[in-house]
């Protein structure tokens, strides 16, 4: 296992910036996602801590030492695809021996070793199967085993599961998960799901136009997102926004929403005066008696989950469609007009620009 480490790194396609002067760093052993929307640079950074592409400007370090001009090869990583890429005219058992066996490695060792690696994914009964003759989730499996074979010192994930279904894509993660703590080897993980960053990674890296928005913990991202783009992205169902204004009111400084200015509490020092976008989650919501509520919506739709129901809510009096979460006993019902609370110690407040303020 090693560190890996990108400075100042850019990567030009001709016109192109897939990836602008990014900083990245993260310890040995570490599960880092790499996560953002489509096209915003992950999967090039993967490709450039692998080699497979070039850096433009910059040095890509791995376990300390200066790789940017070392071939793929030589890095001692190990990639993992989103589609498979595995010979369908080999058995799992060459597909997965094929590194070792190109490496002219003696016949027993690749034998021993092939096994380990499967008795790991715990596909010991596929050995002798052609990929045809296996589910996606197998054949995702033996591309890992093709890589846990080369004990490499990090792995590199672009988007394995995109190609599952979402029963087996929840299987997988669990798999993958698993497999981190049973190797301990550094994973750097792309993916453009939050949920899948969110219950895999250590840290998460969220990517946007070529650029690191924000790195940090799972929870720090969830609790203290450095902008809306952040706040926005990290979270499911999205954090909701509500325009709002911050205003002197008695000596005190106060958040008041929507049209009407519904009063929200007071602002947090930091945050200067004028407009603001208020962030609030939709389990950060609670449906109340009338006289405590901070304002009365519309049920639009219900989603009833088992386990939680959303509401999708209309509300003239803050300016916003509003998504809440609530327990299943909350009894909602489509049509029906609901008082909802907002917790005051959950709001987020970012200006007109984005950034996160107080
Ligand atoms: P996705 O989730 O869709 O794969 P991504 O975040 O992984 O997106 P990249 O594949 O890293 O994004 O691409 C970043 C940008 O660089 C995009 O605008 C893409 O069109 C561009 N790009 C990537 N590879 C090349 C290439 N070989 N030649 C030219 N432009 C490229």
């Amino acid at each position: 296992m090693a560190s890996v480490a990108l400075e100042q790194v850019t990567k030009a396609f001709g016109e192109v910036e897939a990836v602008s002067g990014i900083d990245l760093e993260f310890p040995e052993s570490e599960f880092v996602v790499l996560v953002g929307p489509s096209g915003c640079g992950k999967s090039t950074t993967l490709r450039l801590i692998s080699g497979l592409e070039d850096v433009t400007r910059g040095r890509v370090l791995i376990g300390g030492r200066d790789v940017t001009r070392v071939a793929p090869a030589r890095r001692n990583v190990a990639m993992v695809f989103q589609s498979y890429a595995l010979f369908p005219h080999m058995t799992v058992a060459e597909n997965i021996g094929f590194g070792l066996t190109l490496a002219r490695r003696p016949k027993q060792e690749i034998r021993r070793r092939v096994e380990e690696a499967a008795q790991i994914l715990q596909i010991e009964a596929l050995l002798e199967r052609k990929p045809r003759q296996l589910s996606g989730g197998q054949r995702q499996r033996v591309a890992i085993g093709r890589s846990i074979i080369r004990n490499p010192e990090v792995f590199l994930f672009d988007e394995p599961l995109s190609n599952l279904d979402a029963t087996l894509r929840i299987q997988m993660r669990l798999e993958i998960a698993r497999l981190h703590q049973r190797i301990n080897t550094t994973m750097v993980y792309v993916t453009h799901d939050q949920t899948e960053a969110m219950t895999l990674a250590d840290r998460i890296a969220v990517f946007r136009n070529g650029r690191i928005e924000q790195v940090g913990t799972p929870m720090d991202l969830y609790d203290a997102p450095a902008n809306r783009f952040v706040a926005g992205f990290i979270g499911a169902p999205a954090m909701n926004f509500i325009p709002s204004r911050i205003l002197e009111e008695d000596g005190h400084r106060e958040i008041r929403s929507g049209a009407t200015g519904i009063p929200l509490g007071a602002a947090p020092d930091g945050a200067g005066d004028g407009e603001t976008l208020l962030g609030i989650r939709p389990e950060h919501m609670s449906v109340v008696p009338e006289e405590e509520g901070d304002f009365r919506a519309h049920v639009e739709i219900i989603e009833k989950l088992g386990v939680e129901t959303l509401a999708y809510l209309q509300t003239d009096l803050l300016d916003a469609s509003l998504t809440l979460r609530v327990p299943p006993e909350t009894g909602l019902s489509r049509g029906c007009h609901v008082s909802v609370r907002i917790d005051r110690n959950r709001i987020h407040l970012f200006d007109p620009k984005g950034g996160a303020l107080g």
